[in-house]
C-alpha cells in the first residue's frame, strides 16, 4: 500500500515507537487499531491519548488480528513467530516495522527526502551514530541522530519538509536487528555493521537469523557497505547483499588499513579508502587521542563513524573536528572517580558479554563487578580472554554463579567475592569489597556482561547506583 486514507492499519504495540506510527497513520487519514498485550496505567494514558485522535486501541490482547486488517505496523515487542504474524501470513496481509513506515513516508511533503547513514551490530550502535552526527554537524551539515537512539524516525521524516528548519541534508541512523527485520525496503546510502556476537537470539530464533536481519541494512546502499575487518562475518553480510552499481565494501581495522580500508597507523586514524587524489597513499583523518575514550573498541567505533561521514563526502578535517567534540553517553566506559590512586569506571551498559569483554580489554589492572541476568549467555570465553587482567571479582545478581563457575573454571588463582544477594543495596557493598582488592593503578570496573532488571529498573540506575555508591567511599574518607 501506498496511500493510507481509509486503510485499515493495525499497529502492533504502544510505547516509543508504537505511538508515534498511530499518530502518524491516523493523520493521515488511516483506519487505525492498536493491539497491546499488556494493560497498565501507562498504556491506559497512552491509549486515552491516542482514541481523542480516532484510534481504537485494544489492550490485554496482542495475538488476535482485528477484523478487516489491511496492513500491519509492528513494534520490536512482537516476535516474527507469534500468533499475529502467523494470522497475516495466512490472510496475505503485508508486515511493516516503524521502520519500513518511516521509510515508506519520507519525502512527503514534496522536499527532497534526507539520504540514510545507518549503524547496526551488537555493541556500539548508539556511540557509533552519536559520533557520526557529530562528524556530519562539524562538516556543516543539517543532521540528527535518530531510530533506535530512542528519537522515533517515523515523527522525523514527517517532521522532514513540513516547516522550514526542519529538513535535513543527512541522517545518522541506528538500526536494530529488530527494526531490520521488518525493513524490506529501506535503501541506506552507506551503512556498517559494527560487529556480531550472540545476542537478542530467543528474539530471532537463531544466530543465522540473526545475522541475516542485521545484514539487511547492506540491501540497496548505494555508496558503501561499511565491515569490521577484524569481524568476518560482516564482511560476509557485506558478500551476501544485493547493493547498486558502484557501492563499495569499505572495512575498518584497528591495524594497518589495507586499501578501501580505514585503519590506524601510529597513532593517527587514516583513511585508504576515499582518497581525494591518485597519488595520495593515504588520508590522515585524526589523532587516536582525538576518540574518547579511547578504549580499542571505541576506536573501532569512531573508524566506523569516519568511513560512513567519508562515503558521505565529509572532508578529513570535519572528521576530526566532530570526534573532538563528541562525548560518549553515561554509563559507557563513564570515568566516575579517582580515590586514593583507584580508577572507579562504569560500563553499566556492558549488558551483555561482548560489551563486557571490550570494557575489560580496555584496562590493566581490574577489579571487575558482574553479575546481573545472563539472558542465556556462557562467560567462558569473556573470562578466559580477560582472566590476566583480574586483580578480583566482586558478583552480584541472580546469575552470578555462571560468572562465578567459568572463573573457576578459567582464573582459579582470581579472588572472588560472591555478594549472594540481588538486591539494590548489593551495589554500596559491591564497590567496597571491589576497593579493598584493588591496590593503587588498579581500575575497579562495572561491566556486568548481564542485564540488570533482576536488581535495577534498568542500566542507567544500575550505573547511578555505582557511582553514588564511589561518592560515598570518598565522604567516609573525609
Ligand atoms: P548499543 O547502542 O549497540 O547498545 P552503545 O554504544 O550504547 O551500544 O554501547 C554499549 C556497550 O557496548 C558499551 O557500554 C560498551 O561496553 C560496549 N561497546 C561499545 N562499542 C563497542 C564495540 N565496538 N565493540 C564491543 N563493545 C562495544
Amino acid at each position: 500500500p501506498t496511500g493510507f486514507a481509509g486503510l485499515h492499519i493495525t499497529v502492533a504495540g504502544l510505547g516509543v515507537s508504537g505511538v508515534p506510527a498511530a499518530r502518524a497513520l491516523a493523520g493521515l487519514g488511516a483506519r487505525v487499531t492498536v493491539v497491546n498485550s499488556s494493560d497498565g496505567d501507562r498504556e491506559r494514558a497512552q491509549a486515552a491519548e491516542l482514541e481523542k485522535l480516532g484510534v481504537t486501541v485494544r489492550l490485554g490482547d496482542g495475538d488476535t488480528l482485528p477484523e478487516g486488517t489491511e496492513l500491519i505496523v509492528t513494534t520490536p515487542g512482537w516476535k516474527p513467530t507469534s500468533p499475529l504474524f502467523l494470522a497475516a501470513e495466512k490472510a496475505g496481509i503485508e508486515v511493516w516495522g516503524d521502520v519500513e513506515l518511516a521509510w515508506r513516508l519520507r519525502g512527503r511533503g514534496g522536499k527532497k527526502a534526507a539520504p540514510w547513514l545507518a549503524v547496526t551490530g551488537t555493541n556500539g550502535k548508539t556511540t557509533t551514530v552519536q559520533m557520526l552526527a557529530s562528524i556530519l554537524e562539524a562538516a556543516g551539515l543539517r543532521t540528527a541522530a535518530v531510530g533506535n537512539i530512542g528519537v522515533p524516525l517515523v515523527d522525523v521524516v514527517l517532521g522532514e519538509g513540513q516547516q522550514e528548519g526542519t529538513s535535513y541534508d543527512v541522517l545518522a541512523v541506528e538500526l536494530s536487528s529488530y527494526q531490520l527485520h521488518w525493513a524490506p525496503s529501506v535503501r541506506a546510502h552507506s551503512a556498517v555493521v559494527l560487529n556480531l556476537a550472540p545476542d537478542h537470539l530467543d528474539w530471532h530464533g537463531s544466530m543465522e537469523a540473526y545475522a541475516a536481519d542485521k545484514g539487511r541494512i547492506y540491501e540497496g546502499n548505494t555508496v558503501a557497505c561499511v565491515y569490521n575487518v577484524a569481524d568476518p562475518a560482516t564482511e560476509d553480510l557485506v558478500r551476501a547483499a544485493d547493493v547498486e552499481e558502484g557501492c563499495r565494501a569499505i572495512g575498518f581495522t584497528l591495524g594497518t588499513p589495507g586499501p578501501s580500508q580505514l585503519g590506524v597507523v601510529e597513532g593517527i586514524l587514516v583513511d585508504r579508502a576515499f582518497v581525494e587524489n591518485r597519488h595520495q597513499q593515504a588520508q590522515e583523518l585524526a589523532e587516536v587521542a582525538d576518540v574518547r575514550p579511547a578504549a580499542p573498541h571505541n576506536i573501532a567505533n569512531a573508524l566506523a563513524a569516519a568511513a560512513l561521514a567519508r562515503a558521505f563526502g565529509v572532508a578529513p578535517g570535519a572528521v576530526r573536528d566532530g570526534l573532538r567534540a563528541f562525548h560518549p553517553d553515561a554509563h559507557r566506559i563513564q570515568h566516575i572517580a579517582d580515590v586514593d590512586g583507584v580508577t572507579y569506571i562504569d560500563d553499566s551498559k556492558a549488558t551483555n558479554t561482548h560489551a563486557a569483554e571490550a570494557s575489560l580489554a580496555a584496562y590493566e589492572h581490574i577489579v571487575w563487578i558482574a553479575g546481573g541476568l545472563a539472558k542465556g549467555a556462557t562467560f567462558d570465553e569473556l573470562v578466559q580472554k580477560s582472566a590476566d587482567r583480574l586483580r578480583g571479582v566482586v558478583l552480584i545478581g541472580a546469575d552470578r554463579a555462571l560468572i562465578r563457575e567459568a572463573l573457576a573454571r578459567h582464573a582459579p588463582d582470581v579472588p572472588v567475592v560472591d555478594l549472594d544477594r540481588t538486591d539494590t543495596g548489593a551495589m554500596p557493598q559491591a564497590v567496597r569489597e571491589a576497593t579493598r582488592l584493588a591496590a593503587p593503578g588498579d581500575t575497579v570496573l562495572l561491566a556486568p556482561a548481564c542485564a540488570s532488571m533482576d536488581m535495577f529498573v534498568n542500566y542507567n540506575k544500575r550505573g547511578e547506583a555505582f557511582a553514588e555508591a564511589v561518592r560515598e567511599l570518598t565522604a567516609g574518607d573525609r
